[in-house]
């Protein structure tokens, strides 16, 4: 993932490292070039000039010209910029109030919502939690069955809601099974369409109204660049998000949406998907993934 990104960031690096002095002008050209690999990589363009003007300010400043190894100083004001641009820490799923806690999902279709349901139980149950995992997904052929079948697998329990009852319903109805049963998480998975419409809209926030959720997370395909931060926006605008799941970054994702969704919905990301299979999650950390892109 994110090679590209990696490979063009690696080069100015290398550019800045072969200086002995730097001038305003050798950061004025590399961070031509910084601009340049974001908006390559799908970053948005608000994050991009933010970004780049950030760097800048900081970088032409007296301690990074003056520094024993300037290209370096530029190269760590560009990983700070880079790490806060994500969210600095991880922030885990807070947990914190009267069992059951309860996560709701939200995203489009195909986003990864059941898949990362199945993965959050998982963890959970790793915790030793005892997590309930239901699904209002009655539009998409299938979809409650594929998160019976994976809470099998995994033996964690999954209320038994069915394409023929109504959100809202399923919604009450496994909300009572938690309470009653004692549950310390109930994960609730909700439909999504291929776009945003309003009726979809309207579902998700009346079922968080009847939820009212601890954690309201966004699921969204990090291989969908530019859309995947205007689905969060409009999600955003809809809902109390309290975090972001980015998944596919196993994929040939380009980064942007790593980049920039964190800026551009004022959430963080929490997860990220880096495979189909149940254990394919993993705990995002910035400082880790801007190691990672200037390698
Ligand atoms: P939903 O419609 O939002 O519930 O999406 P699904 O959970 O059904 O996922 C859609 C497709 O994406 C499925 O084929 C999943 O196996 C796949 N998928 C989900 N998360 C990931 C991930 O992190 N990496 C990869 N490679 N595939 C994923």
């Amino acid at each position: 993932m994110l090679e590209n990104l990696s490979s063009r960031l690696q080069q100015v690096v290398k550019t800045l490292r072969g200086h002995a002095r730097l001038s305003e002008d050798n950061i004025t050209d590399a961070m031509r070039e910084v601009r340049m690999a974001l908006l390559e990589a799908d970053v948005a363009l608000p994050v991009v000039k933010d970004f780049v003007n950030q760097v800048k300010e900081r970088a032409v400043g007296r301690e990074v010209l003056q520094s024993l190894s300037p290209g370096q100083a530029v190269i760590q004001v560009v990983h700070e910029e880079l790490t806060r641009l994500m969210g600095e820490q991880n922030v885990g799923l807070n947990l914190a109030t009267n069992p059951p806690a309860i996560v709701l999902m939200a995203g489009l279709q195909g986003s990864g919502k059941t898949t990362t349901s199945a993965k959050l139980a998982r963890l959970l149950k790793s915790e030793k939690k005892k997590v309930l995992l239901a699904s209002a997904d009655v539009y998409r052929p299938a979809a409650i069955e594929q998160l019976k079948t994976l809470a099998k697998s995994l033996e964690v329990d999954c209320f038994d809601s069915n394409a023929t009852q109504k959100p809202a319903d399923i919604a009450a109805q496994a909300l009572d099974f938690a309470k009653r049963h004692f549950y310390d998480v109930l994960i609730f998975d909700t439909a999504g369409r291929l776009g945003i419409d309003e009726a979809m809209m309207a579902e998700i926030k009346q079922l968080h109204e009847l939820l009212n959720p601890i954690e309201t997370l966004f699921v969204v395909d990090a291989m969908q660049g530019q859309d995947a931060v205007n689905t969060a926006r409009a999600f955003g605008e809809t809902l109390p998000l309290t975090g972001v799941v980015l998944t596919k970054l196993d994929g040939d994702a380009r980064g942007g949406a790593a980049l920039s969704v964190r800026h551009v919905t004022g959430k963080p990301i929490k997860y990220i998907g880096v495979s189909e299979k149940v254990d394919g999650i993993e705990l995002f950390h910035p400082e880790r993934m801007a190691s990672r892109v200037l390698g």
